[in-house]
């Protein structure tokens, strides 16, 4: 896993630990209690993964806080800040327990009686840290840290236009790797190569979906051998090694179209995807998004065929909040970013998606994504 940081400036991360502590004393937590992960990364800069071995940042609401690391792993935060952001240092080596260690720090100021669990650490954890504090109700500390999350500041939203320009240069490059005779798998080879060569640290997800395959929205890779004439979902991104991720998707005709209702429909879902983007400004709700995306598809007759939510948050995550999805009241704010992404999937026949990622600004809406929105129709 990678470790390098996108901020290291100790004045970010004391800030955002500061925030952390403040909402969760708002939330009536005692401590958070945060395994290496994607919230861990934007608290310390670092998240070195430890498995079977605890690794745990334990931030009482009041008090000093501590990381809890085994002693092998200690060097993999000797670029983060410790000491300067307060955090005490508590290692531990093998044969000793590590949950009874993280336990009696969380008791350092007193007895707690709730505290929040990283949302991806492991029961292989939580199970033992319940044990080790029994009076003390777990929750997910995923809620707290969202509200910090989601609103990305400057050099966040300068990390994501990054990642975006990166991934937009590999669909400006999609006429060398999509071509007729080609299987999916071996555009997807191609793709993730470009991936990296324009300045990811990992290919994380690449969707080559191919005539009939491209109706199903989460289709990875097959033997599908491309012809002349299919369309096809391109959907790719992943983290640049800053952390901050990547997520774009572009639908192409190999050639002119083969279907003949392609063109009709794909103007559909163009004008849906853009209505959607437009509506993206502070006030909105994240409802009110998916409904601007939702509508236009459904007046069109095709509402069955659009079979996912239109959108969501993006960061250090490829998915997190805010979602972009019907019954979601959640007001957007500047420094929200996430996807807006329709689909209208025709199950057996084609489908199509139109992905950029944007972020809410004072005033309206920032798209970090620039490549063209029509049906890119390649040679073939
Ligand atoms: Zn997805
Ligand atoms: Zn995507
Ligand atoms: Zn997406």
């Amino acid at each position: 896993m990678a470790t390098v940081s996108i901020e290291q400036d100790p004045s970010v991360l004391a800030a955002r630990l500061a925030r952390a502590a403040e909402t969760a004393a708002a939330a009536d937590l005692d401590a958070l209690l945060i395994s290496p992960g994607s919230d861990l990364r934007y608290l310390l800069g670092a998240a070195k993964e430890s498995h079977e071995r605890l690794t745990c940042l334990v931030l009482p609401t009041g008090g000093r806080p501590a990381l809890v690391v085994p002693k092998l792993e200690e060097p993999g935060f000797a670029d983060v800040p410790l000491a300067e952001l307060g955090i005490d240092v508590v290692t531990w080596v093998d044969g000793q327990d590590p949950h009874a260690v993280v336990a009696d720090l969380a008791r350092r100021g007193s007895a707690p009686t709730r505290v929040a669990v990283a949302d991806v650490m492991p029961a292989l954890h939580t199970i033992p840290l319940r044990s080790a504090l029994p009076d003390a109700e777990q929750v997910l500390a995923g809620d707290v840290l969202r509200e910090l999350r989601m609103r990305k500041d400057a050099a966040e939203v300068e990390a994501l236009r990054r990642a975006g320009a990166a991934i937009d240069r590999v669909h400006a490059r999609m006429a060398e790797f999509l071509k007729p005779g080609r299987t999916e798998a071996e555009v997807g080879a191609d793709i993730s190569a470009a991936i990296l060569e324009e300045g990811h640290s990992e290919a994380a997800f690449v969707i080559v979906g191919s005539g009939p395959n491209g109706a199903s929205p989460h289709h990875a890779l097959s033997d599908r051998v491309i012809e002349r004439g299919d369309v096809v979902v391109i959907d790719i991104g992943g983290p640049l090694p800053e952390g901050y991720n990547s997520d774009c998707t572009r639908t192409y005709a190999v050639g002119e179209p083969a279907q003949s209702d392609v063109r009709e429909t794909y103007a559909v879902l163009q004008a849906a995807q853009r209505a959607a983007v437009e509506a993206v400004r502070p006030g909105a709700t994240a409802e009110s998004i998916d409904a601007a995306a939702r509508e236009p598809i459904a007046a069109a007759g095709f509402g069955e065929f659009f079979v996912h939510r239109t959108g969501h948050g993006i960061g250090l995550d490829v998915h997190e909040e805010p979602y972009i999805v019907g019954g979601s009241q959640l007001v957007l704010e500047p420094g929200m970013a996430f996807s807006v992404e329709p689909g209208i999937y025709q199950p057996g026949r084609w489908g199509a998606r139109i992905e950029d990622i944007v972020i809410v600004t004072e005033d309206g809406v920032l798209p970090v994504n620039d490549q063209p929105h029509e049906l890119v129709v390649l040679p073939a």
